[in-house]
């Protein structure tokens, strides 16, 4: 496929972003500054589905040893805004928890919605400790200062992201770039 090329996905069209090569340079510059980081512990790291397995898929690849993982699906999108709400379909038990350090790996925060509610959960269901890892992060849209993260990937303006996990109503998680929709 040529990356210059525009996607039409569910009737909107699409222009490249993201390029697929930027990702994986990112990707394991974020995995090395937080393998530094927790160095000597045992970090849980907490994947959100669905957006952020390709992310996590690529990101825990880049970690040595084994580490312990967890995945929790969240929904709060509907279309191209967020509903406010946040829905857990799949959860975490609380002895999962219970006295971990954990690293929340994240596809993209945008209203801040999704981990705003997360957080809490998690610290009551005992966390020692929350750090956010998100791939993508849209600041102009935050409404909540507790979901900014410690480490993100591309700090993006305002405008809706499609690829590399991210879809468009079910569609495009595939793509190995991430695009933006077209102005
Ligand atoms: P928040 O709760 O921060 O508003 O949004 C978090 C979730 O909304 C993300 O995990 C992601 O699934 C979805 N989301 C937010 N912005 C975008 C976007 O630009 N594109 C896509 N495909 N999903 C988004």
């Amino acid at each position: 496929m040529n990356s210059n090329k525009e996607l039409q996905v569910g009737g909107l069209t699409f222009v490249p972003f993201i390029t697929e090569d930027m990702i994986s340079a990112r990707v394991a510059e974020l995995a090395a500054e937080i393998e530094k980081e927790y160095e000597g512990s045992n970090p849980l790291y907490v994947v959100i589905l669905n957006g952020s397995f390709m992310f996590a898929s690529d990101f825990l690849r880049q970690l040595s040893g084994a580490v312990d993982t967890q995945f929790v699906r969240l929904a709060s999108y509907n279309n191209t805004e967020s509903t406010g709400k946040v829905r857990q379909i799949i959860g975490l038990a609380d002895t999962e928890i219970e006295g971990r350090e954990i690293v929340v790996i994240e596809d993209i925060v945008d209203t801040g919605t999704t981990m705003h509610y997360l957080v809490p959960d998690l610290f009551n269901k005992g966390a020692e400790s929350v750090e956010l890892c998100s791939l993508l992060f849209k600041p102009d849209k935050l409404q909540f200062t507790d979901a900014t993260p410690k480490y993100a990937g591309f700090v993006i303006p305002n405008k809706f992201v499609l690829g590399y996990g991210l879809d468009y109503n079910g569609a495009g998680r595939n793509l190995k770039e991430i695009y933006k929709l077209k102005s």
